[in-house]
């Protein structure tokens, strides 16, 4: 078996390039199978594990990465346990049982499912981490590298980090293909701004709590690896409201018929809202990451027509 993840479409955004008077250009790795970007990292992951003996995975997160471990591991053809906190949506649950993974609800929220989750771990059956892992960083990668392979390289690049994975992943596509000059945009909403609070202190920082409606950007604390790139990469960190987030997500919808979660939509809202956080960039490219998480906030906020 060659890869999990498909090749995304890349299509330029008339309307933000009317926005921003410059191309933009859109990855829609909300086409992903398993809806987001996520299955790029762990879908390598998986593999590598599964082509190294294990017989079943692990997850511990009620979100886009527990799906694409779902995802993965009924293509791989082993069984998946994801361990969900009591807060994961019914939906996210439904998604993560229609890929024939068992789902156990444990903890109040995602450190204590994942202490659970690292307790049912075996070296046969390893626990596949949402963002912390080098397997995942590799596979995100691979979207950077269909991009250049594309014949495209923009100077910016803008995506959303929630614990750093994303990101990481896209500094370790950045540097194989000795895009050195490309910058990164780092998009958190305010009540998840982990990365941002990072970047100001110089080491990653323990944020006390998270409060926003982008579940997938909620982690308290990014990984270590993505503090230490940002050291040796052009990145600069933007902030948007849990509103902004949304109201790009129906901005979004308007401009391209597609619908992405309040995560997907912090990045494309630094754009919406903050045009002048492109600099002085000639070619923008914008990670759509997708998310299937959008059940609730499509029912709350139809869509304007
Ligand atoms: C996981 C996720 C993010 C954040 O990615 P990290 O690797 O945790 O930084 C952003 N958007 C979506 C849709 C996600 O699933």
């Amino acid at each position: 078996m060659s890869v999990l993840h498909i090749q995304t479409p890349l299509i330029e955004s008339r309307a933000l390039s009317a926005w921003l008077q410059r191309p933009v250009w859109l990855k829609l790795e909300n086409t992903q199978p398993s809806g987001s970007f996520k299955l790029r990292g762990i879908g390598h992951a998986c593999q590598w594990h599964v082509r190294h003996g294990a017989t079943g995975l692990v997850s511990s997160s009620g979100g886009n990465a527990g799906l694409a471990v779902a995802y993965a591991g009924r293509k791989l053809g082993v069984p998946v346990t994801v361990v969900v906190p009591e807060t994961a949506s019914e939906r996210a649950k439904e998604l993560i049982r229609m890929e024939e993974a068992s789902v156990i609800v444990q903890g109040a929220a995602w450190d204590q499912a994942h202490r659970y989750a690292q307790t049912l771990a075996s070296a046969s059956r390893p626990l596949i981490h949402p963002f912390d892992d080098p397997l995942l960083w590799e596979g995100h990668a691979s979207l950077v590298d269909e991009v250049a392979h594309a014949g495209l390289h923009p100077d910016l690049l803008v995506c959303a980090v929630g614990g750093g994975g994303l990101l990481q992943g896209m500094f370790t596509g950045l540097d194989r293909n000795a895009w050195h000059a490309t910058a990164v945009l780092a998009v958190e909403t305010e009540g998840a701004a982990s990365f941002g609070a990072a970047l100001q202190a110089g080491h990653p920082v323990t944020l006390p709590a998270m409060k926003t409606i982008a579940n997938s950007l909620a982690s308290a604390r990014v990984c270590d690896a993505v503090v230490r790139s940002a050291l040796s990469h052009t990145v600069r960190s933007a902030l948007v409201s849990d509103a902004q987030a949304l109201g790009a997500c129906q901005r979004f919808a308007h401009d391209h018929r597609i619908l992405v979660e309040p995560a997907c939509g912090a990045a494309l809202a630094a754009l919406y809202e903050t045009p002048e956080a492109v600099g002085n960039a000639r070619t923008v490219l914008v990670v759509v990451c997708g998310g299937v998480g959008i059940g609730q906030y499509a029912a709350q906020h139809p869509v304007a027509p």
